[in-house]
């Protein structure tokens, strides 16, 4: 069986985007693949986290998850700092990987900001990290949102990179998935910015926990133009707001831009922020209900992620161990 893995952070509470563009897409691969998902700490860490909040978090992302409907029994759950195959395996890529191709990352240019001097040095390797978590399981496919694009093809200049300079064939190419018509959804307050969970606003997106009044209140305020919808796709061009909202309703109706735009077309956005409204409501709300369920229990999360942790490192242990034998690392004991 084919082998998928993917990573979120947990660097606050899972959005909408996260769902629509991630979490959502994972959940049938469960039953097609042997899947891997991991919450991916060390990545957080990249910028700072409080200790507090991070523990905190780690758990909410987690719960998150199984209430999006990844089963522990049918995928293999865990949080990425529980297995140090990856911070190992992280480490002989950040010696593959060039500079140069670092310099290309557009993640870290945006994170980075404009004084990029004062950024940290993880965040610097991050798509290190990030490949060594594929790569450590020999894993495949990698189901992600469009941002994620650029940093799955220097997994595989890495890859390569590797086998060659080790005359090897022992790391396997990738393929991202890519899936759904919100594989990109835009923040609530500008429709050419990806909503984020690290946004310093909180009206920029609709959060996985966020109860009904909230997500009605958000979407009322959402940014949009004064023309009403356009009955055909075309009619979205130049109009990122409105496109924005057409898409997530689409993605959460489990349909096509252009049938919302059928059905809705010639709407001004006060009717159609309603529809939007009632979906996204009779959707997330039992999502964050399940989340709060999981999150009083924590003990039983904690011990099905550490279940998930030991699954993980029976994977990822020894390909690793033949990594090191590949680099000519003495044989250890
Ligand atoms: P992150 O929040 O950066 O840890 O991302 C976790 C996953 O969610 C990745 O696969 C991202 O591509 C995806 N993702 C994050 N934000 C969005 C967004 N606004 N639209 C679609 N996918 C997203």
């Amino acid at each position: 069986m084919t082998r998928v893995f993917s990573g979120i952070q947990p660097s606050g509470v899972p959005t909408l985007g996260n769902y629509l563009g991630a979490i959502r897409n994972w959940v049938p691969l469960q039953e097609t693949h042997e899947a891997i998902y991991c919450v991916v700490d060390l990545h957080a860490i990249t910028v700072w986290q409080d200790p507090k909040e991070l523990t905190r978090q780690t758990r909410e992302m987690a719960a998150a998850l199984i209430a999006c409907g990844l089963d522990p029994r049918r995928c293999i759950l865990f949080v990425q700092s529980h297995v140090r195959a990856h911070a190992e395996l992280a480490w002989i890529f950040n010696c593959v990987a060039r500079i140069g191709w670092l310099n290309r990352m557009t993640q870290f240019k945006d994170k980075a900001g404009k004084d990029r001097e004062a950024a940290s040095a993880g965040l610097y390797v991050y798509p290190n990290l990030m490949a060594a978590d594929i790569h450590a399981y020999h894993a495949t496919k990698v189901p992600v949102g469009e941002d994620q694009k650029q940093h799955l093809e220097l997994a595989n200049d890495i890859a390569q990179k590797f086998n060659h300079d080790y005359g090897v064939a022992f790391f396997p190419t990738i393929e991202p998935l890519i899936q759904g018509v919100a594989a990109r959804v835009m923040s609530l307050r500008d429709g050419t910015k990806k909503m984020s969970k690290s946004d310093p606003s909180d009206q920029s997106r609709i959060n996985l926990t966020d109860d009904a009044d909230t997500i009605a209140l958000k979407i009322r305020r959402a940014k949009t133009d004064p023309e009403p919808l356009p009955d055909h796709l075309a009619g979205l061009e130049g109009r990122p707001e409105a496109r924005n909202l057409v898409g997530i309703l689409a993605a959460i109706n489990g349909t096509l831009p252009e049938n919302v735009l059928r059905e809705h077309g010639g709407q001004g956005f006060g009717q159609f922020k309603n529809t939007l409204t009632e979906a996204l409501v009779a959707h997330l709300t039992p999502i964050a209900a399940e989340m709060k369920r999981l999150l009083d229990d924590p003990y039983a999360l904690d011990a099905a992620l550490h279940l998930g942790a030991e699954r993980a490192r029976a994977i990822a242990e020894p390909i690793v161990a033949k990594a090191r034998e590949i680099v000519g690392f003495l044989p250890a004991r």
